[in-house]
C-alpha cells in the first residue's frame, strides 16, 4: 500500500462463519500471519435469498477465538446483532480488539447511525463501514457522515472500498469495479483508514490477485480478504475465496499496523 510507512491493516478470513473446524482451521493462519482482525461474518445479506449466516448461534465462535489472542470481526445487520456480538466478546479478553462493519446492501441510514451509537460506546470496538453497491460520490459520504454523526469517534472508524455494480466498460469481468480516485477523495476528506476488499471487487481468485497489484499502486491502508480454509466447498462466495497458502502469497503481514 503505497506511501503507508507503517504495515498495512490486515483482516483475513472466511467469508462467512460455517461451522467450528473452519474457524479453528484458519485460526492458527491467523496468528502467524500477522492479521489484525479475522475476518468471521455472522450475518450475511444475499442478493437474493439463500443461506444468510449462522447468525447469533456463531456468537460463542469470536468469543472462542478472542479467548486465544486473536481480533474477531464480523458483519452487523442491526444494531441489536452489533449489541449482541459486543456484549459477549469484550468480555471475554482483558484488551483484545473487535471489529463490526456495515456491508455494501445495508443502507438504512438510520441504522447505520444506530450501529454506531452501539460501536462509539465501547473503545476496544471498531467500526468499518463499506461503500454502497452503486457508483455515488455523494452517498458513500453521506455513509460515513451518518456513522459520525451516530457518534462514532475518527479514531475506531475504517472506511472499505468493495467497488461498484459493474456498468460499462469492465475488460477483466470484476464483478464491482474500483473507482480509484474517488476512493482518494474520500480518504484524504475525512482522514480516515481506507481498506481496500480485492475479494469482493475481483470475484475470482484470478481477479483478487490481479487487483491486488493494482490497488497496491494506489494510497490505501490496508485489505480485507476472504480466505476459507476449502474454497472449493465454502457456502459463500467460493469463487473467490483464497486458500491460506494463496493468501500468503498476497500479503505477508509483520508488525505493528497503523491501527493499534
Ligand atoms: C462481505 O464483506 O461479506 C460482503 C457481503 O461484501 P459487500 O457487503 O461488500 O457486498
Ligand atoms: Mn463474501
Amino acid at each position: 500500500m503505497k506511501k503507508q510507512t507503517k504495515k498495512p491493516i490486515i483482516i483475513a478470513g472466511p467469508c462467512a462463519a460455517e461451522n467450528e473446524e473452519q474457524i479453528l482451521a484458519s485460526l492458527e493462519d491467523a496468528r502467524k500471519g500477522g492479521i489484525d482482525f479475522l475476518r468471521i461474518s455472522l450475518w450475511k445479506p444475499r442478493t437474493k435469498p439463500g443461506f444468510d449466516g449462522i447468525g447469533d448461534k456463531g456468537i460463542d465462535l469470536l468469543v472462542k477465538v478472542a479467548k486465544m489472542g486473536v481480533n474477531p470481526s464480523t458483519e452487523v445487520i442491526l444494531p441489536q446483532h452489533a449489541q449482541a456480538v459486543i456484549d459477549a466478546v469484550l468480555p471475554a479478553t482483558k484488551d483484545g480488539k473487535l471489529l463490526i462493519w456495515i456491508g455494501a446492501r445495508n443502507q438504512n441510514h438510520y441504522i447505520q447511525q444506530e450501529i454506531a451509537r452501539v460501536a462509539a460506546a465501547h473503545d476496544r470496538v471498531y467500526l468499518m463501514v463499506k461503500n454502497q453497491p452503486w457508483h455515488n460520490y455523494e452517498h458513500w459520504e453521506g455513509i460515513i457522515e451518518h456513522v459520525l454523526a451516530g457518534g462514532m469517534p475518527k479514531e475506531r472508524l475504517l472506511i472499505c472500498h468493495r467497488g461498484f455494480i459493474p456498468n460499462g466498460v469492465n475488460p477483466h469481468g470484476y464483478r464491482n469495479v474500483p473507482d480509484y480516485d474517488m476512493t482518494e477523495k474520500i480518504r484524504v476528506k475525512y482522514g480516515l483508514p481506507m481498506i481496500f476488499d480485492p475479494s469482493h471487487t475481483g470475484g475470482t481468485v484470478d481477479n483478487v490477485f490481479l487487483i491486488a497489484q493494482q490497488a497496491a499502486e494506489h494510497p490505501f491502508d490496508g485489505l480485507i480478504v476472504e480466505v476459507h480454509p476449502d474454497p472449493k466447498n465454502a457456502m459463500t462466495d467460493a469463487k473467490q475465496q483464497l486458500t491460506w497458502e494463496q493468501f500468503d502469497t498476497l500479503a505477508k503481514p509483520q508488525g505493528t499496523s497503523v491501527l493499534f
